[in-house]
């Protein structure tokens, strides 16, 4: 399998690195690249009532990508807050069983909430989010453990409180599809 990062808009370089090591990790027989192409974040996709993009738009753009890299999955990163129309936000999205995927690092920091600058967390989030998103990518639902990557994110108190890694029973599909026997 292979994972294609992409940035949108400019991106904290440390955490595209750390991303791309800790999915290489999770998903041990992926072979997992950083596009050298930065997609300007789409202004067409900005909702100026709601200060947010929305997220669906830049993933059909993301797509685009997944032939044209050579890739099977392509993760968008961007710094921009994200949003589908009945939420008030997503750390991220992906097309099940589809080729593209995005993740925000917006409400990742811990400055957003108030708190202090914590660099690890902020880029352990990160990661977990990744994860998350290829899972969906990779035809995983929302897993009921709440310790396994694939649990929904609600709040940033779920992301915390999650791995990085898959539970048994979701990693066991995880194996079966990207390629592993
Ligand atoms: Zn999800
Ligand atoms: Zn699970």
């Amino acid at each position: 399998m292979k994972i294609a990062i992409l940035r949108l808009g400019s991106v904290d370089s440390e955490v595209v690195e750390r991303v791309k090591s800790g999915l290489s990790k999770v998903f041990p027989t992926t072979e997992c690249v950083i596009l050298d192409e930065v997609m300007l974040v789409p202004r067409d996709a900005y909702n100026v009532i709601r200060r947010q993009y929305h997220s669906t738009s830049l993933l059909m753009k993301i797509r685009e990508y997944v032939k044209k890299s050579g890739s099977d999955h392509v993760l968008g990163i961007t710094n921009v807050d994200l949003y589908v129309p009945r939420l008030n936000f997503v750390f991220g999205e992906a097309e099940y069983l589809g080729g593209a995927a995005i993740i925000s690092l917006c409400r990742l920091r811990p400055e957003f909430y108030g708190r202090p600058v914590n660099r690890e967390l902020f880029i352990e989030r990160s990661v977990k989010e990744a994860v998350h998103e290829l899972g969906h990518t990779l035809g995983l639902d929302h897993c009921r453990d709440s310790s396994c990557v694939m649990f929904f994110s609600n709040s940033i108190l779920d992301t915390d409180r999650k791995n990085v890694g898959f539970c048994e029973k979701c990693s066991s599909l995880v194996m079966a599809r990207s390629g592993r026997t």
